[in-house]
């Protein structure tokens, strides 16, 4: 009978329980509206859940309309936060504290001079925060793009919390001889690093392989990258509706993981679904969504 496991280390990081706790939290508290500076976390269902429980999205601090203002856990700029509590009544900052290190670390590079180079996806909106607290930083998305960079003396380097550590050795690798000194802070949070890890060693050795996440989700796309890299059955999915049975045929080993912004139960809801169209049984431990504590 084929088996399905869960990823040892899987699901909802220490940054998004914190920020959906917060919200929630403040949700039942609140006497006025309560609105987030974009999605809280990159999963559509969590953000449509909050929203039938009076949570709703705010694209722009000057969309604001009064009530409560949640700066969610990717981060925001100085001057987005500057007029976050210009126009809100109150302010909940549920930033995730690593995030927060990223900007920390990137003032740093800046105010000790070096040439800042952000090592993540240009867009993304924690890269767009970490950006506005080192003015002139450039973005730097893949390894190779820094081959065209022209160097100062000094470069420093900051990244994006979801970015792989394999990528910045090979970034750091190209920096190398190329100027006088190379700074790196290593602002990658464990969560990342431990899901990806858990999810290289599983997809290495199963059938099929399901990774369940927002598709804007940076962090669920590059362990549905890693995975892919093991086994070429793999399926990046939001819902267990977009399970396709074929996925499975003649799979006796399927494995699952899941982005740091997908909470326990939607995990549990495609485990149970994949076990009712293949007939397979879960034969892992509970996922370590629950076990991350402070460590993100
Ligand atoms: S993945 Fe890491 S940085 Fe992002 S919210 Fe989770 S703990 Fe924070």
């Amino acid at each position: 009978m084929p088996t399905i496991e869960v990823a040892r280390e899987a699901g909802a990081c220490y940054g998004v329980n914190r920020a959906l706790e917060l919200v929630r939290k403040a949700a039942a508290q609140a006497e006025g509206p309560i609105h987030t500076l974009g999605p809280l976390i990159h999963n559509p269902t969590v953000v449509e859940s909050l929203a039938q429980g009076g949570v709703t999205v705010a694209g722009a601090p000057d969309e604001f309309l009064g009530g409560t203002l949640v700066l969610r856990t990717h981060g925001v700029t100085p001057d987005e936060e500057a007029r976050a509590r210009e126009a809100a009544d109150s302010v909940l900052d549920a930033t995730c504290p690593f995030v927060v290190r990223a900007h920390r670390a990137a003032e740093t590079l800046t105010r000790e001079g070096y040439q800042v180079l952000v090592f993540g996806e240009a867009g993304h909106p924690e890269v767009l925060g970490t950006l506005g607290h080192a003015p002139g930083a450039t973005v730097v998305e893949r390894p190779e793009d820094a081959d065209a960079l022209e160097l100062g003396r000094k470069v420093g380097v900051v990244v994006q919390t979801t970015q792989s550590r394999a990528r910045l050795a090979e970034l750091v690798r190209r920096l190398l001889g190329r100027t006088d000194e190379v700074r790196v802070m290593d602002t990658i949070c464990e969560a990342t690093s431990e899901r990806q890890a858990a999810a290289a060693e599983l997809s290495a050795r199963v059938d099929a392989m399901v990774v369940i996440g927002g598709r804007m989700s940076a962090n669920t796309r590059r362990l549905a990258e890693i995975c892919a890299g093991a086994c070429a059955r793999t399926h990046h999915i939001e819902t267990p509706d977009e399970l396709d049975p074929a996925w499975f045929a003649g799979a006796e080993a399927i494995g699952v993981t899941a982005g740091a912004s997908t909470p326990q139960e939607q995990i549990d809801e495609v485990v149970a679904a994949i076990g009712r169209l293949t007939g397979a049984t879960c034969a892992s431990a509970p996922a370590a969504g629950e076990k991350d504590g402070a460590r993100g």
